[in-house]
């Protein structure tokens, strides 16, 4: 079912059967072939964290974290506003970034990513780990290349699903060399409408 614009709606990310995060969103566009989905600073998520409630200590090794438990707690999203863009089908998505505080465009964030599939509450997706930071000037990096590696290694994806990764991770790269849509697009000058109110975290977050 499409969603209508200004809709409320559930990204969630899963690792296996367990919930990674959950953003709740804005529908700006629901397409066949296209997503706009918004997530505006100070809305409250879930995401993991340590047992007591503390961060998950990012010095901890891929693996390290893998082995520690872990639970699915309430954070709040801080400081920039974030508009996904995504076609169906494929495996990345382009999230434009914007501070907060003056709406300065801050670049863009390819996550590279299960393709987007429809649930009641919205999306579900899982993380493929690596990722690519874009600048306002258009220069950009892999990011968590490493951690790619270490996920590999300790078995999250198979080969197969390894090589896949990296080739859409190609795919999306050569889109950036080009300066391809998003890049240079109206995106980056996108802003929310005002009368837009930010989104609450539902009841039944975690039904499968
Ligand atoms: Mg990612």
């Amino acid at each position: 079912m499409r969603r209508p614009k200004g809709d409320h709606i559930l990204l969630r990310n899963w690792h296996g059967k367990l919930i990674s995060y959950v953003l709740p969103l804005t529908v700006i566009e629901d397409e066949p072939d296209f997503s706009a989905l918004y997530l505006a600073a100070g809305t409250p998520i879930k995401q993991r964290m340590m047992p007591d409630g503390t961060p998950l200590d990012r010095s901890l090794s891929y693996a390290e974290r893998s082995a520690v438990p872990i639970k699915v707690g309430d954070g709040t999203w801080a400081e920039n506003s974030v508009l996904m863009l995504t076609k169906p089908g494929e495996a990345h998505s382009f999230w434009a970034f914007w501070r907060d505080a003056d709406w300065e465009f801050l670049g863009w964030y390819v996550n590279l990513q299960a393709p987007l599939e429809r649930t009641s509450l919205g999306f579900d997706s899982s993380d493929h780990v690596l990722d690519i930071t874009v600048d306002t000037d258009g220069s950009w990096a892999w990011k968590d290349e490493d951690e790619f590696e270490d996920a590999r290694k300790v078995g999250r994806f198979t080969d197969d699903e390894a090589d896949e990764i990296l080739a859409e991770a190609e795919r999306a790269a050569s889109k950036i060399r080009n300066r391809g849509w998003p890049l240079g697009s109206a995106w980056e000058e996108w802003r929310p409408e005002m009368e837009w109110t930010l989104p609450e975290m539902p009841e039944g977050w975690n039904r499968v």
